[in-house]
């Protein structure tokens, strides 16, 4: 069965025919660096996690690109409140951004490309746009005109004439029409810039994404995502510039994931309900976040409370506690075909065509968690008898099957996390055996038992104060 798209730019749910089989072109906007990122775009950034690692888990290679926007008016601002270089704003909060992605479980990106390290790239099609007569400059800034592509406000849904009725106050007046943006601004005095054509200055944002997507993806790839807001006008615009500089169709699928609110109110500094993921995983686990996530269908509008993310902490240790205990069964007694019911096979088998259909369908993950947890009931009905485990092995051994694929994609089941708590507690034991050892001058017996953690993956370090270890 095929997957199905809603496409933001036909507005119908559309089967997904890839560019080149089993293979996906997939941007994703990035984040503008200049403040740790807050629970809005945490949704952005795990949704599309989980579609990326779903594709991948249908089989897809899946070249997945996220650009970091380290140069703009936000960066210039904090770093002028603060008396540093932008440089150093867009560096600790790229770093912040990685750490945090790190903290949600979000697989890396195959490349996050920076604005500032594509100019060049930025300058060439913005000659190109000029070269095509859709661009013109103004004393070194340079715009793009709308009036020139004719399919401008497809994407949005929005007439030109419409659009322009809401420009009452034109701040410029030396633009051609008010719709015209910008794509390349000159420097303000003191202000970051670089040499160009035009003179000194900057790329705007839009121009950005239409330039790193075409270096990585090329003119025409499968998938452009982002949220919500930034269908009018960031992709609007990108799509005019990419379609007017190239004969290609640009993005074929637009995926846009609906607003988040917190306890029903919208998300804004004047109200002060601003929570980034960084303090939110202080309190709460990543997986719990994940599922909250998760449990609402991408494009539905989310209501954030810490009530509702209490629930899917809870619904987490639900399932962790399900899944260890299947994992002690399975270790415990070994799949005998003969004995097992067979047919049990099957009822796992539904499970996991369900939760495909679902996240086939426009990746309904609502449903597919749904389905998770009917599993994660089956499963706890079949073990709580101790007697009749063995008949159920079989199942039992599928429905783990089942919960580590899903997970391949989710990630909602904390293991990981627990192995590594496992392993931590064995290496400070041998490492206090060893110390032991030393006291006593068996030297050979301690020397050993480090170079055998060392084989497993850890290094040691004997310091001033005691001895440190790490993963490798
Ligand atoms: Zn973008």
């Amino acid at each position: 069965m095929a997957i199905k798209i809603y496409n933001t730019l036909s507005k119908k749910k559309e089967e997904f025919v890839p560019i080149k089989e089993g293979e996906v072109g997939f941007y994703l906007c990035g984040p503008t660096v200049y403040d740790y990122f807050h629970i809005g775009n945490a949704r952005a950034w795990v949704v599309f996690d989980v579609i990326r690692r779903y594709l991948e888990h249908r089989g897809f290679k899946v070249k997945f690109i996220v650009n970091m926007t380290d140069v703009d008016d936000k960066i210039i601002n904090r770093a002028n409140e603060r008396g540093v270089y932008p440089g150093e704003i867009a560096e600790e909060y790229t770093k912040a951004f990685f750490e945090d992605c790190k903290r949600l479980k979000i697989k890396d990106a195959t490349y996050y490309p920076k604005a500032t390290e594509h100019i060049k790239e930025m300058q060439d099609l913005i000659a190109l746009l000029q070269e095509k007569g859709y661009a013109y400059e103004l004393d070194g800034d340079v715009y793009f005109e709308v009036g020139s592509f004719s399919e401008y406000g497809r994407l949005s849904g929005k007439k030109i004439d419409d659009l322009i009725a809401g420009y009452r106050v034109e701040l410029d007046e030396r633009k051609k029409d008010p719709l015209d943006f910008a794509l390349w601004k000159s420097a303000k005095k003191g202000e970051i810039s670089w040499d160009s054509p035009w003179g000194k200055g900057r790329p705007a944002w839009h121009i950005e994404c239409s330039a790193m997507s075409m270096k990585y993806l090329g003119k025409d790839f499968d998938i452009h995502a982002g949220a919500e807001d930034l269908i009018f006008p960031h992709h609007e615009n990108e799509i005019a510039q990419s379609k007017c500089a190239n004969d290609g169709r640009f993005a074929h699928y637009w995926i846009h994931i609906g607003f988040l609110k917190i306890n029903k109110e919208k998300m804004s500094k004047s109200l002060g309900n601003i929570y980034t993921a960084r303090e939110i995983l202080e309190e709460f686990s990543p997986e719990s976040l994940r599922l909250f996530y998760m449990q609402k269908h991408y494009k539905s509008p989310i209501d954030f409370s810490k009530e509702g993310l209490s629930d899917a902490e809870s619904a987490v240790g639900r399932l962790k506690r399900c899944y260890i205990k299947l994992n002690e069964i399975l270790d415990k007694y070994t799949v005998n075909d003969d004995l097992t019911n067979i047919n049990n096979k099957d009822v796992i088998q539904n499970f996991r065509e369900e939760i495909i259909e679902a996240m086939d369908d426009d990746f309904n993950s609502a449903a597919a968690i749904g389905k998770v947890f009917d599993l994660v009931k089956l499963v706890n009905e079949k073990i709580e008898d101790e007697s009749s485990i063995k008949n159920e092995i079989h199942l039992l051994k599928n429905a783990k099957e089942l919960f580590d694929q899903i997970n391949m994609f989710f990630d909602i089941i904390p293991l990981s996390y627990e192995k590594l708590y496992d392993s931590a507690k064995l290496v400070e034991l041998l490492l206090n055996i060893r110390d032991e050892l030393r006291k006593k001058k068996e030297y050979q017996l301690a020397d050993k038992i480090r170079d055998e953690i060392e084989k497993l993956g850890y290094i040691i370090e004997d310091g001033s104060t005691g001895t440190r270890w790490m993963k490798k």
